[in-house]
C-alpha cells in the first residue's frame, strides 16, 4: 500500500497536486477541507459547526476531525492507498493518524512538504477568492489561517523528519514541476 501525507500551508497547491497523484497512482483522495465544505453544503450539525470556524480561519477541534478522519478511512476497504490531504494539521492529528493507521496494519509511506513561501500564499489565496466563492479566501482570514499554520501545524514537519519520511518539495514552479518532483519523491519509496 502506498499512503501519502499531503503537506502544506493554505494555497500551497495540495488540492491540485493531490489530483495528479491520484490519477497516476490510484489513490484514495482524503481531504479534510473537502470533507468539511461538503457537510456545510448539506447543511449537516457537523456542516453547521465547521461553517463559523471555517469562514474565521480556525480549526475544527482535534477529537472531531479525528472520528470524521477514522470514520472516512473505512469507506474505502480496498484502496490501494491514501492520500491524505489537509489532516494532520496538528500534532495531537499526526499521532492519531498513526494509531488509526496501526490498527488497519498500515502506515505512511512519505509525507510531502510542499514549501511555498508566504506572499505567494497570500496572491494565490486572494486570486483565488475572486472565484471560489470560499468563506475563508478573503484576506483578514487568510492572515489568520496563516497564523493558525505557523503555530500549530509547523511541528507536524518535525513529526514526520523524526520519522525520516518528510520530503521537502518546491511549490513555486509550475503545476509540472512541482508534480514531477512529487513523482521523484513518491517513486523512491515504491
Ligand atoms: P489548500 O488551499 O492547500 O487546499 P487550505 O488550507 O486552504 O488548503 P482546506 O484544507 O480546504 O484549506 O481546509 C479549509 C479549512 O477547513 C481549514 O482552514 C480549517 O478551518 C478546516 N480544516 C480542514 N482540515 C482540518 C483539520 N485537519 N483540522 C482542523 N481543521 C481543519
Ligand atoms: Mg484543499
Amino acid at each position: 500500500m502506498l499512503n501519502i501525507v499531503i503537506f502544506g500551508a493554505p494555497g500551497s497547491g495540495k488540492g491540485t497536486q493531490s489530483d495528479f497523484i491520484v490519477k497516476k497512482y490510484g489513490l484514495v483522495h482524503l481531504s479534510t477541507g473537502d470533507i468539511l465544505r461538503a457537510e456545510i453544503a448539506k447543511g449537516s450539525e457537523i456542516g453547521k459547526m465547521a461553517d463559523s470556524l471555517i469562514s474565521k480561519g480556525n480549526f475544527i477541534p482535534d477529537d472531531l476531525m479525528i472520528n470524521i478522519l477514522n470514520a472516512n478511512i473505512d469507506l474505502y476497504p480496498t484502496a490501494k492507498g491514501f492520500i491524505f490531504d489537509g489532516f494532520p494539521r496538528t500534532l495531537t492529528q499526526a499521532e492519531a493518524l498513526d494509531s488509526m493507521l496501526k490498527k488497519r496494519n498500515i502506515k505512511i509511506s512519505l509525507m510531502l512538504n510542499i514549501d511555498v513561501q508566504t506572499n505567494e500564499l497570500v496572491k494565490r489565496l486572494l486570486e483565488r477568492g475572486k472565484t471560489s466563492g470560499r468563506s475563508d479566501d478573503n484576506l483578514q482570514t487568510i492572515h489568520q489561517r496563516l497564523q493558525v499554520y505557523e503555530a500549530k501545524t509547523l511541528p507536524v514537519i518535525q513529526f514526520y523528519d523524526r520519522q525520516g519520511k518528510s520530503n521537502r518539495i518546491n511549490g513555486t514552479g509550475t503545476m509540472e514541476e512541482v508534480f514531477a518532483e512529487i513523482c521523484k519523491a513518491i517513486d523512491s519509496v515504491k
